[in-house]
């Protein structure tokens, strides 16, 4: 369902993708509304299959390409699903941690690193510079807690 914001959030995109030389076909604006608007982690073949109602010429690749390139200009997240595929959500700005939820795929982005001590005493006690790190957490969002409480 397409609301104002979320139609703002797909021009912007396709604006940013433009500035940076990119060419812009009725698909590749498809897979931009498709995953522009949406907190879920979706992958490419989910991407393919809603995206094909808007523009039915749009090809796997197309889909796989304008991903790339939408990870490359940073508008996209990559996460990484316990059934080792991958799967995209728009991207938070700064450095962000993520709660995946395994039943619905809802993504949400949480900040703040009181974790920094564990790296820290982690890595004194392995020798390691620790430098960098990319945290997703697993579970079960508030929707899906509720709706599984229901029976
Ligand atoms: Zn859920
Ligand atoms: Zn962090």
């Amino acid at each position: 369902m397409l609301t104002q914001n979320n139609t703002t959030v797909a021009t912007e995109w396709l604006d940013r993708l433009k500035a940076s030389g990119y060419r812009l076909t009725d698909s590749t604006r498809a897979v931009v509304q498709v995953v522009a608007e949406n907190s879920f982690a979706l992958e490419p073949a989910q991407i393919f299959i809603s995206a094909r109602q808007l523009s039915p010429h749009l090809g796997l690749v197309t889909v796989y390409r304008t991903l790339d390139k939408l990870e490359e200009t940073g508008l996209v997240q990559r996460v990484h699903q316990l059934n080792g595929c991958h799967a995209y959500v728009p991207a938070a700005p700064g450095h962000q941690h993520l709660l995946v939820c395994r039943s619905c795929s809802r993504v949400e982005y949480f900040s703040g690193d009181d974790l920094d001590e564990l790296f820290g005493q982690v890595g004194r006690e392995r020798g390691f510079l620790i430098q960098d790190h990319w945290l997703q957490l697993y579970g079960l969002c508030s929707v899906c807690q509720k709706e599984e409480a229901a029976g």
